[in-house]
C-alpha cells in the first residue's frame, strides 16, 4: 500500500492560516491535481507533502507509515518544480543521471536507466547535448525523466508547465498524462489552471483559502459544483441570484418564474444548505445546456426571451450573449446548430430545468 493521507494537515505563516485543517486521500496510481486560485495554499500543501515544509499540526502517512516530520531527502519522491532547475553545466543524459549517482548506483545501471529513460520521453539522440541547448518542451521531458529516474513512488509537479506557450503547455499536458499512465506512478500536480487541471487529473482538490473547497473527478466537479466559488472557478458558467420557492421554482432577477428539478439528495449532501422558501440561493447553469431558439418558436416558462448582444464565432465553436432584461446569459452553441445568428437578433434561451443547478451562495 503505497496510499498518501494528510490528516487534519495545517500549516501557519504568523496569522495566515496558508493551509487549514486538510484532510485528504491521494488513491494510488492517480494523478491529483491541487487547483485554486493565487496564495489560496496549493503550493504550501505540496510542500509539505515533499517534506520541505513542516505541518503546524497535522499528520501525513504515506505506504502506512507516518512520514510528517521525515526529511525530503528521505521521502524519496520525485519532484519537478516550475523553473525545473536542471542543471545548465550538464548533459541531457548527466542531467537523468544525477539521482541515480546521488544513490551510488552501479555504473552501468546507471547507462542502462538513462537509456531507458531518454527512450521513454522520445530524447535518446539528445544525450550527450547540453540541456542549455534544449527547448522549453524538451527541457520539460528531461526534468521529468530526472523525477522519475529512480523510480519514486510518488510524483509532484508545481505548475511543471507555466513557462512553456499556450500551445506547447497543450501538448505537454497529454504527453505528462500519457507516460504518468504508462508507468501508474502516482502523481500531485498543483496548477491554476482549471483547463489544465480538467485535461490531466483523475481528480481535482479545489481549494479555497488554505480549506479544500471540494474533491472529485473533473466532470462531476464540473457538473456538480457543491458551492459558488467551485462553480465560478471551473469552467464557464451563468450565475444568477435566484429565489427559491422550495417546490421546484425559482424567481430569476426580473421576477420571471421558471422550473428547475434540484436533486435533493446532492442539495442536503456536503453540507450543502437545502433551500428553503424564500431562500436567496444561486443558479448556475452552464453554456453548453442552454439552447437558443428562434423568437417565433413557441413560449414557454423556461424559454427566456432575449437579444443577442455578443457573438464570439471562432468556426468551431460559437458563444452567444443574450441580454434578458434584468440579467445576461452566454450560451454555447456551434455555427451549424445556430445558423442565422446575428447580434441584435431576438431569440428565445432555454433553460432546460434538469440543467439548472442550485447552489449556495459565496461566503460574503
Ligand atoms: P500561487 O498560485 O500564487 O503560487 P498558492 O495557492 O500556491 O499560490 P501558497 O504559495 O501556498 O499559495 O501560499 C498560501 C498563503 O501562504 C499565501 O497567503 C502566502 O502569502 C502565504 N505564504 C506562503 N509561504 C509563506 C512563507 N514562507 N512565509 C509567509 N507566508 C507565506
Amino acid at each position: 500500500m503505497t496510499h498518501l493521507t494528510l490528516q487534519a494537515v495545517t500549516r501557519r505563516f504568523g496569522a495566515v492560516h496558508a493551509v487549514d485543517d486538510v484532510d485528504l486521500s491521494v488513491p494510488d496510481g492517480k494523478l491529483v491535481c491541487f487547483l485554486g486560485p493565487s496564495g489560496c495554499g496549493k503550493t504550501t500543501l505540496l510542500r509539505m507533502i515533499a517534506g520541505l515544509e513542516m505541518p503546524s499540526s497535522g499528520s501525513i502517512h504515506f505506504a502506512g507509515r507516518d512520514i510528517t516530520r521525515l526529511p525530503a531527502n528521505r521521502r524519496d519522491f520525485g519532484m519537478v518544480f516550475q523553473s525545473l532547475a536542471l542543471f545548465p553545466h550538464m548533459t541531457v543524459a548527466q542531467n537523468v543521471a544525477y539521482p541515480l549517482k546521488l544513490r551510488k548506483v552501479a555504473k552501468d545501471r546507471q547507462t542502462r536507466r538513462v537509456a531507458e529513460l531518454l527512450e521513454l520521453i522520445q530524447l535518446p539522440h539528445m544525450a550527450d547535448r547540453p540541456v542549455t541547448q534544449l527547448s522549453g518542451g524538451q527541457r520539460q521531458r528531461v526534468a521529468i525523466a530526472r523525477a522519475i529516474a529512480s523510480e519514486p513512488k510518488l510524483l509532484l509537479l508545481d505548475e511543471p508547465l507555466s513557462a512553456l506557450d499556450a500551445k506547447l503547455r497543450e501538448a505537454m499536458q497529454v504527453e505528462i498524462r500519457l507516460l504518468q499512465q504508462r508507468l501508474g506512478i502516482t502523481t500531485i500536480m498543483v496548477t491554476h489552471d482549471q483547463r489544465e487541471a480538467m485535461t490531466m487529473a483523475d481528480e481535482i482538490v479545489v481549494m479555497e483559502k488554505g480549506r479544500i473547497a471540494q474533491v472529485g473527478k473533473p466532470l462531476d466537479i464540473y457538473r456538480d459544483p457543491v458551492s459558488e466559488f467551485v462553480a465560478d472557478f471551473i469552467g464557464l458558467g451563468n450565475i444568477l441570484p435566484v429565489q427559491y420557492d422550495g417546490a421546484g421554482v425559482v424567481s430569476l432577477p426580473g421576477g420571471r418564474r421558471i422550473a428547475v428539478t434540484p436533486n435533493p439528495d446532492t442539495l442536503l449532501a456536503d453540507a450543502r444548505p437545502a433551500p428553503g422558501s424564500g431562500d436567496a440561493i444561486r443558479l448556475l447553469i452552464r453554456p453548453e445546456d442552454i439552447c437558443v431558439k428562434a423568437a417565433t418558436e413557441p413560449a414557454h416558462p423556461n424559454r427566456l426571451p432575449g437579444t443577442v448582444t455578443f457573438i464570439r464565432d471562432v468556426g468551431s465553436s460559437l458563444e452567444a450573449t443574450i441580454d434578458c432584461a434584468g440579467f445576461t446569459l452566454t450560451a454555447a452553441t456551434t455555427p451549424r446548430e445556430t445558423p442565422g445568428l446575428a447580434l441584435g437578433m431576438p431569440v428565445l434561451a432555454e433553460l432546460p430545468p434538469h440543467a439548472c443547478k442550485l447552489i449556495a451562495p459565496r461566503a460574503a
